[in-house]
């Protein structure tokens, strides 16, 4: 059995980026640039009115601050326009400046009779108003640069200058096998004997959390052929195949020498933890082919989400090259804890940004406590004795 330290370490050496992919701009929340990305055009393309007002050369108040208004220029107008001396132009926000104006005043700040406007607006100067064409940016500077993660406002950023699909490093395409005899589906009738599976549940709300969007579930009896096949189905078309349930050693247990039997090399099997003991975790030794990564997680539904957030979820983020969005702080501890040494136990817990408690109903059969922490305590596997007061290491979880 190893230690947490290391089954963290083997999984992330396991571990590259994927291959960068093109993708729909409307497809790329979340993920990060794999290139450097110049502007297109200018931004804003053209001199751009930033009020509703009149545009006029600023020169022409040398001779008189009453103008005459000669055309209407709206938002999308696409004729263009000369200002002479003297003159002005009804403008609207966003609209194109026109040649021979160089400054906006607010219509507010104008008086309008028989088709003229006089200025009354002694804070207005050359420019005024007006968005120069590439102001934001020029055509050829770099916009956005390699790495950058894709939020709403970089998404938007990059559609202000046309650019409908970037280079990106995608999110694994994840196969969710379940296992288990038990297993009934939510919505229908629950029989003596079976469990609802909510495991499947938690992990795909878990990998969309992450950003992932290709997840597939398959639900499999306790059988080693079936499993085997599914297994053999999902290595051609998923980058990661996380199994859940069937992974210690009771009887109908198969995921390990299922995994094995189609060619997967064993990298560890069960950690010095709790909860979590039994985990599984292979690899395809080739590389040319595709060789997805398979994580083999506890069937008990606190186990299985601890997995996922301590062992997975890295791995996912290193696949799409990003940083875990598990943090890991130090805080005191609000209670005593004991447990044996030679394993490490993780606390389902709520911090509050100073103290972190843990709370109630540890056990890894019970989701419970765990819809209402936001926070999971470390306590190392050389502890046997933590005081109230005492720092412990603590990952926060993605939602807080
Ligand atoms: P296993 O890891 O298959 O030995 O299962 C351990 C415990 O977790 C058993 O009580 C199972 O019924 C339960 N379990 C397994 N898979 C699921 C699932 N998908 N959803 C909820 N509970 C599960
Ligand atoms: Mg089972």
């Amino acid at each position: 059995m190893i230690s947490v330290q290391q089954a963290c370490h083997l999984v992330l050496e396991h571990t590259q980026p994927l291959i960068p992919k093109m993708v729909p701009l409307r497809k790329a929340l979340n993920q990060v640039l794999a290139v450097d990305l110049y502007a297109p055009i200018d931004l804003p393309p053209f001199p751009q009115s930033s009020m509703d007002g009149y545009a006029f050369a600023f020169e022409s108040l040398v001779d008189s601050k009453v103008l005459e208004v000669k055309y209407i220029i709206a938002a999308g107008d696409t004729a263009t326009y000369r200002v002479k001396r003297g003159e002005a132009v009804r403008i609207f926000t966003g609209a194109p400046v026109p040649a021979g104006a160089d400054t906006v005043v607010m219509q507010e700040k104008t008086v309008l009779q028989d088709g003229k406007i006089s200025i009354q607006d002694p804070s207005l100067v050359v420019g005024s108003n007006r968005r120069l064409a590439g102001s934001e940016i020029n055509a050829n500077a770099v916009a956005l640069s390699k790495g950058t993660h894709l939020g709403p406002a970089a998404i938007g950023f990059l559609a202000s200058m046309g650019i409908e699909e970037v280079l990106t490093y995608p999110y694994p395409v994840i196969s969710i096998l379940v296992t288990g005899n038990e297993l009934a589906h939510p919505g229908q009738p629950l029989q003596y004997g079976k469990v609802y599976d909510s495991n499947s549940y938690t992990l795909d709300a878990g990998f969309r959390q992450m950003g992932v969007d290709q997840i597939s579930v398959r639900h499999l009896p306790d059988d080693m052929e079936s499993l085997k096949i599914a297994l053999h189905d999902s290595v051609n078309t998923s980058d990661v195949i996380v199994l859940t349930g069937g992974v210690s050693v009771g009887d109908f247990d198969f995921v390990t020498r299922a995994s094995e039997e189609i060619g997967v090399k064993t990298i560890f099997h069960k950690i010095k933890q709790k909860p979590g003991k039994p985990m599984y975790f292979g690899a395809f030794d080739h590389e040319n082919s595709k060789s997805p990564l398979v994580f083999g997680l506890p069937g008990n539904p606190a186990s299985a989400l601890t997995c996922l957030y301590l062992y997975v979820e890295p791995c996912i983020k290193k696949m799409a090259n990003q940083p875990s969005s598990i943090k890991s702080i130090t805080a005191p501890i609000t209670a005593d804890y004991k447990k044996p040494s030679g394993i490490t136990h993780f606390l389902k817990a709520h911090f509050d940004g100073t103290m972190v408690t843990p709370l109630d109903a540890q056990e890894s059969f019970r989701l419970k406590s765990f819809a209402r922490a936001n926070a999971i305590i470390q306590i190392n596997e050389d502890a046997v004795e933590i005081f109230s007061g005492d720092p412990v290491d603590v990952y926060l979880l993605p939602s807080c």
